[in-house]
């Protein structure tokens, strides 16, 4: 049961950006990115107490299945304790499939990391190379999930020392993807290490997972988790839930090895987007500073059937986003007021005041911007330099014989 959590403590960690890291997952098809995706949501969900309320009867991840919100969700803020200290990692959906309408880039610009999820026996795919090499384009730090690790035990029947090999055939794939596509000096620093922690092995379905850290802290060895799968179900369910939970290997992997926004922005903002560099608003974005003109650029567009509203989710890079105020669509050249500001509790939004830089967070209001658009303040109208360059081409004009 996730834990229940108040608006003004989720806002209180994202008014400190050491306290918030932007994610994705990114995966070939199959090799698990929804599994991932729900167990996660499972185990970490941030929820309002309206859902509380619902979930009382039954598990949280039943009320979600049924309200079909994983798949609905533009993105997903999740609760991680770390040391013992509290984290909000947005979880901002992206698309698996390779699309030429710049939705995969477009996401990746909202994150500075990405879980990349490989089948343990398919191993790493054209897809996984493919979206590895566009996050990478973009400055997007990886950090490694190889799943299906249950496959290896029960399917192939691997002893504990061919399944180490099968995990360092992987890792040694993906390290000459990094090595091929990634930039000098990042892609040194990003190379995956068993050792460093930043890679986990486990099953999303079967809920467990763990790094060599954990296992070295905890004294897990993969004999331990043959003999749990040879005893049967019960005894696995009590390894992922005890001994090995899935969403601790990998949220402390991302609270420890993705940069939190504030840094991330000082070293992607030069690299997606294309505006001048010395400009003042630059420094801002860079500083991922709150007091800045704000900047918002919208990733998603998508009418809330509740509320018959289009919902602008996105990611703001400098200044604080907050209600009533008028704002400048750099691509539409319009003006518009921003109605209300909310933020993600799980998978559900919720109204606050304010919300600051380095944030994810959702905006009515721009019923003209479409995804990608850049959103300003009435400051910048004349000299802001958009993200992306949207094409809006007006309606045809229909004429009925
Ligand atoms: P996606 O296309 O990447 O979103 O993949 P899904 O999460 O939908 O998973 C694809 C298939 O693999 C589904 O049938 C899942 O049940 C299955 N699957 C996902 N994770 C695991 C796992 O850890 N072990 C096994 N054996 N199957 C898995």
């Amino acid at each position: 049961m996730p834990r229940v959590k108040f608006v003004h403590e989720i806002l209180q960690i994202m008014r400190n950006p050491e306290q918030v890291r932007n994610i994705g997952i990114i995966a070939h098809v199959d090799h698990g990115k929804t599994t991932t995706t729900d167990s996660l949501l499972a185990a970490a969900g941030i929820i309002s107490r309206k859902v509380a309320g619902e979930a009382l009867a039954m598990d949280f991840l039943s009320v979600e299945q049924q309200r079909g919100i994983t798949v609905k969700a533009a993105n997903i803020s999740l609760y991680h304790e770390y040391q013992g200290k509290p984290y909000v990692i947005n979880l901002v959906d992206t698309p698996g499939h390779v699309d030429f309408s710049g939705k995969v880039t477009r996401s990746l610009r909202m994150i500075d990391g990405a879980i990349v999820v490989v089948d343990a026996v398919e191993g790493v795919m054209p897809q996984t190379e493919t979206v590895l090499r566009q996050a990478l384009e973009e400055r997007v730090r990886p950090i490694l999930f190889i799943n299906k690790v249950d496959r290896l035990i029960k399917e192939l029947k691997y002893t504990p020392q061919q399944i180490m090999q099968r995990f360092v055939e992987i890792i040694k794939e993906v390290n000459s993807l990094i090595e091929l596509y990634g930039e000098a000096p990042y892609k040194d620093q990003w190379k995956i290490d068993p050792k460093k922690g930043n890679v986990a092995f486990g099953s999303a379905r079967d809920k467990w997972g763990f790094t060599v850290p954990m296992a070295e802290k905890k004294g897990i060895k993969f004999s331990d988790v043959i003999e749990a799968y040879n005893k049967g179900k019960e005894a696995v369910e009590e390894f992922a839930a005890k001994v090995a939970p899935l969403h601790e290997a990998l949220l402390d992997m991302v609270v420890k090895f993705i940069p939190d926004p504030r840094t991330a922005q000082r070293y992607r903002i030069p690299k997606i987007w294309r505006g001048d560099m010395n400009s003042e608003i630059a420094k801002a974005m860079m500083e991922a500073d709150p007091n800045a003109p704000v900047v918002f650029v919208v990733a998603d567009m998508r009418l809330d059937p509740k509320i018959r509203r289009l919902v602008a989710t996105g990611r703001i890079f400098a200044g604080t986003l907050r209600p009533g105020v008028e704002v400048w669509l750099v691509n539409a050249k319009k003006k518009q007021r921003i109605l209300q500001v909310s933020i993600y509790m799980g998978p559900d939004r919720e109204v606050v005041d304010e919300i600051p830089a380095g944030n994810i967070a959702a905006a009515l209001g721009l019923d003209e911007a479409r995804a990608g658009e850049t959103v300003v303040d009435l400051s910048l109208k004349d000299t802001m330099a958009p993200f992306e360059r949207l094409r809006y081409v007006s309606e045809p004009v229909v004429t009925v014989a």
